[in-house]
C-alpha cells in the first residue's frame, strides 16, 4: 500500500528526514514512535502533501503509483487520510454537514454525482453507531468548544466517513486524557479492515495498550533505526529510547 523508500526531506534550509524507509501493507497497522523532535510529524505532513516541506530525495509510492508530485487533496481524494487535517472551527457548519461536503467534492474529484441523501444518512447512521456517537453530536458546530475527547470523536467520524486506504493519526498526546485515547484507540480497532492500513504516531506507549500495531518503528534523528512488533513498545515505555541511541553508536 505504502511504500517510502530513502525519503529525505528539509524544512527551512534544515534536514529533517534523512533517508527514511517505510513500507505498509494492506490489513495493518503500524505504529511509529520515538523521541520529541525525531521527525515524526514532519513524516505524516509529508504523506499527506504538506507544502512547507521540500522532499530533496526519495520516493513515496501509494499502491504503485508515485504520489510525490501530487497535491494534498489529491492525496486524499486517493485515499490518504491524516488526522487534524481540518482542525478549524466553522460556527454554523455542524460535524455532519462538514463530512457531507467532503465527501461530496471527494466524488466530484473522481466525476462522480453527489452521493444520494438516502445513501449518505445510511452512511452516517451506519458510522456514528458503530463509534457509538450520538445525534446531537453531530449536529454540533465543527469543533466550536470542542473537548480533547470530542475533537477525536470528529476526528474518527470524519476518517470511518471517508472510509481512507491509508489514515495517519498524528498523536501528539499532549492533553490528551485517557478517554480520548479510548476513543482514538477503539475507532482504530473498529475501522481496521484487509483493505486499509493505518499508521499510528505516538511519543508514549500508553495508546497502545489499547491499539495493538503489527509492527512498531523507533524514528530517531530522521530514521527508522529500529523496528519490531508490539513488544517493541513495552521494551520502549520500561527502557526510554536511550538505549537505542546506544545501540547505534
Ligand atoms: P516529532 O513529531 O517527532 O516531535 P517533528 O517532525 O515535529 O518531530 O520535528 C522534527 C524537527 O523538525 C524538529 O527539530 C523541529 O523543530 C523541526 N520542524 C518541524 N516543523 C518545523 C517547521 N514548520 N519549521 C521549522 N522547523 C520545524
Ligand atoms: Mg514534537
Ligand atoms: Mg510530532
Amino acid at each position: 500500500m505504502l511504500k517510502i523508500e530513502n525519503l529525505q526531506a528539509s524544512i527551512d534550509d534544515k534536514l529533517i528526514l534523512k533517508g527514511l524507509n517505510l513500507e505498509v501493507k494492506a490489513g495493518e497497522v503500524h505504529a511509529i514512535m520515538g523521541p520529541n523532535g525525531a521527525g515524526k510529524s514532519t513524516l505524516a505532513n509529508i504523506i499527506a502533501g504538506k507544502e512547507e516541506y521540500e522532499v530533496t530525495n526519495g520516493t513515496i509510492e501509494l499502491n504503485g503509483e508515485d504520489i510525490s508530485e501530487l497535491a494534498p487533496e489529491e492525496r486524499a481524494h486517493n485515499g490518504v487520510f491524516l488526522s487534524f487535517q481540518y482542525p478549524v472551527e466553522i460556527p454554523g457548519v455542524s460535524v455532519t454537514n462538514f463530512i457531507k461536503t467532503a465527501i461530496n467534492e471527494t466524488r466530484k474529484a473522481k466525476g462522480l454525482e453527489d452521493m444520494p441523501a438516502k445513501d449518505m444518512l445510511k452512511k452516517i447512521r451506519e458510522k456514528s453507531e458503530l463509534l457509538e456517537i450520538d445525534r446531537k453530536f453531530l449536529s454540533r458546530s465543527l469543533n466550536e468548544g470542542f473537548s480533547g475527547g470530542e475533537k477525536k470523536r470528529n476526528e474518527i467520524f470524519q476518517m470511518a466517513m471517508l472510509d481512507p486506504k491509508l489514515a495517519i493519526l498524528d498523536e501528539t498526546d499532549s492533553g490528551l486524557d485517557i478517554d480520548a485515547l479510548r476513543i482514538v484507540a477503539n475507532g482504530v480497532n473498529k475501522l481496521k479492515s484487509k483493505d486499509n492500513a493505518v499508521i499510528v504516531i505516538t511519543h508514549y506507549q500508553r495508546l497502545l495498550e489499547y491499539i495493538v500495531p503489527d509492527f512498531v518503528h523507533v524514528l530517531h534523528d530522521g530514521k527508522i533505526v529500529k523496528s519490531g512488533d508490539a513488544s517493541l513498545a513495552l521494551e520502549l515505555e520500561a527502557k526510554g529510547y536511550d538505549w537505542i541511541k546506544q545501540e547505534l553508536v
